[in-house]
């Protein structure tokens, strides 16, 4: 069997899944290389212990901070990546971040393709990840060319009180698009159940719209794709000419292999890509590979995010709460003229998980109370891309993290545009009183760094037109070779204040258009008969 490939894929989450999926049918030998396993389907998919207290499906990987204290990331290596753990909360871009923002902190500085070079593409990912929302509610929405595939989730009665609410008060909210297959007029054949474990919880019963059930499973069914998992690639190796990458060094179960290909995309998350690279130097590319720019692991970014617990007198029994979104202020409002960021939900928290993250405790309330009776926000605002904010290795290859907050009091002014929302709801039993105030969960369990620090990463390897100061090009593919392309998060460069999955996953599908081009074949083609099928077992896995 030969170890040679037409095109080699590192990573299988939004990025290197979605990939994969769109050249499986080119008849091209394409590889897949996975760090980590299936996730174990098993009932502890749903157990907040399991999932949230213990962390069990996180990686025990070691990272450093800038001071070199150790750090355990809150992420996951599986096949389809942190896709198999988010809330699928699938939102495009808005049309203005591709263009340069004024924020208070700084600029968030304009991307190398305009919102229209994407759009199309939007409206695929939007199709392949089942995508359901209603057009036309979300103020700052952006022109798409079709509605959405399916009808907006819609909200439980205490959500729909609280929507109801806030657009007596004269604000916009709106049903968040989320990627779930779920059918509210056929719930009996409906595979998503609506259930309270989805939002950082792998979905039991394959209903969650996740790179691994709807790209890297249907991938592995080409005889001209392999995925090998539990296969760490450790290098990227280069011709002497230092402009090709040649294939990688990957470890196995403890033994070293070797893969060539005549393309290598890097997906491995923002981070992990950087770190890659970095650790990828040799004699042509001394400070890493595809650096001469020095800008691989630079301008990360991962959001200003904070998860906000409105109490009220009045019990929230809501199962799956993440529905509601509110984006009035998403660019400014009449007395402040900066941008501040994104309203909407995290999944419903519950006291197990709450006892974990340690919030602020309401007067006259347990835990448990505060559970039932929350309503549990997520904020988003856009950080600014800091040179300084960057991914290292150390000697020994760890990765090390330094990250210092910035454009802090756009998030500060959401947090106080929402507890001013919150003071205009009230209910027929208590009126105005029912909401008791707003409480911040802490987000730090342990020793981890803050969730979405880098649930949301993003900009370490960021596009551009100009070689000294991007790493990729337009394509995503290296300045500095011929050959070695990136699909992941780390392309951005700026993070806007939208979760950012549907931007990595639609990227993933235009760079797929470019490389087909480039193999001068086009998806549509029949897979070859003479296609070698690697299938190591079962279902091209390995
Ligand atoms: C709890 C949680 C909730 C979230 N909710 C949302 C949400 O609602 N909406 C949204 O848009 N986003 C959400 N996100 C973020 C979203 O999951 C990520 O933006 C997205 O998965 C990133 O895609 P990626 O391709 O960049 O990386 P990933 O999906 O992380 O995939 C990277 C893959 O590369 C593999 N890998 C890494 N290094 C190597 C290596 N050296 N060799 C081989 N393989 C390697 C990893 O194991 C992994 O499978 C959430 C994330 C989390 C953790
Ligand atoms: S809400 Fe639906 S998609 Fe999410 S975990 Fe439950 S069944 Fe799965």
């Amino acid at each position: 069997m030969s170890n040679h490939y037409d095109v080699i894929v590192i990573g299988t989450g939004a990025g290197g899944g979605t990939l994969a999926y769109h050249l499986a049918p080119s008849g091209k030998r394409i590889l897949l290389l996975e760090r980590g396993d299936y996730v174990p389907r098993e009932k502890g998919n749903w157990d907040p212990k399991i999932v949230n207290v213990d962390g069990h499906y996180n990686t025990k990987e070691g990272w450093l901070d800038k001071d070199g204290k150790d750090l355990h990331p809150h992420t996951n290596y599986n096949v389809g990546g942190n896709t198999k753990f988010y809330g699928a909360a699938l939102f495009r871009l808005r049309q203005e971040d591709f263009g340069e923002l004024k924020h208070h902190g700084g600029i968030s500085p304009g991307w190398p393709i305009r919102y229209d070079d994407l759009e199309p593409y939007y409206t695929q990912a939007e199709n392949l990840y089942h995508v359901h929302g209603n057009r036309g509610e979300d103020p700052t929405e952006p022109f798409a060319s079709s509605p959405y595939p399916w009808p907006a989730v819609s909200h439980e009665p205490r959500i729909q009180q609280l929507s109801d609410d806030f657009a007596r008060s004269g604000l916009k909210p709106f049903h968040v698009p989320v990627g779930v297959m779920l059918d509210e007029k056929d719930p009996q054949k409906s595979k998503c159940i609506r259930c309270n474990t989805c939002d950082g919880f792998p979905c039991l019963v394959y209903a969650k719209a996740d790179a691994q059930v709807l790209c890297v499973d249907e991938a592995v069914k080409h005889p001209n794709v392999t995925l090998i998992t539990n296969s760490l690639v450790k290098k990227i190796e280069t011709d002497g000419s230092g402009r090709v990458a040649k294939g990688v060094v990957v470890e196995r179960h403890g033994r070293t292999e070797n893969f060539t290909g005549d393309v290598v995309v890097v997906s491995c998350g923002a981070i992990n890509s950087a770190a890659l690279l970095l650790r990828s130097a040799n004699d042509k590319h001394p400070r890493g590979l595809g650096n001469s720019s020095d800008v691989v692991g630079r301008h990360y970014m991962g959001h200003t995010n904070s998860v906000m617990m409105a109490i009220s007198k009045c019990p929230n029994p809501t199962i799956f709460q993440k529905t509601l979104g509110v984006n009035d202020f998403y660019f400014g409002s009449k007395d402040w003229q900066y941008p501040m960021g994104h309203i909407s939900f995290v999944g419903k928290l519950d006291a197990v998980t709450l006892r974990a993250g340690a919030p602020a405790i309401a007067p006259n309330f347990t835990l448990e109370l505060m559970a039932k009776h929350s309503l549990d926000f997520w904020l988003t605002s856009e950080d600014l891309p800091d040179p300084n904010n960057r991914v290292t290795v150390d000697r020994n290859g760890k990765i090390v993290l330094t990250y210092t907050p910035n454009n802090l009091e756009a998030h500060e002014r959401l947090q106080a545009k929402l507890k001013d929302a919150m003071k205009h709801t009230h209910c027929a039993m208590h009126g105005h009183e029912c909401h008791q105030g707003l409480f911040g969960r802490n987000l730090y369990v342990g020793q981890r760094i803050p969730l979405a620090g880098v649930a949301h990463q993003n900009g370490t390897i960021r596009f551009g037109h100009d070689p000294k100061t991007s790493v990729l090009d337009a394509n995503c593919k290296a300045h500095d070779l011929d050959n070695l392309y990136v699909v992941d998060g780390s392309f951005f460069p700026s993070s806007a204040a939208v979760n950012p999955a549907l931007t990595i996953i639609a990227n993933a599908l235009r760079v797929g258009d470019h490389l087909l081009d480039r193999m001068g074949v086009s998806a549509a083609e029949p897979v070859m008969a003479s296609a070698t099928n690697e299938r190591t077992g079962h279902g091209g896995r390995s």
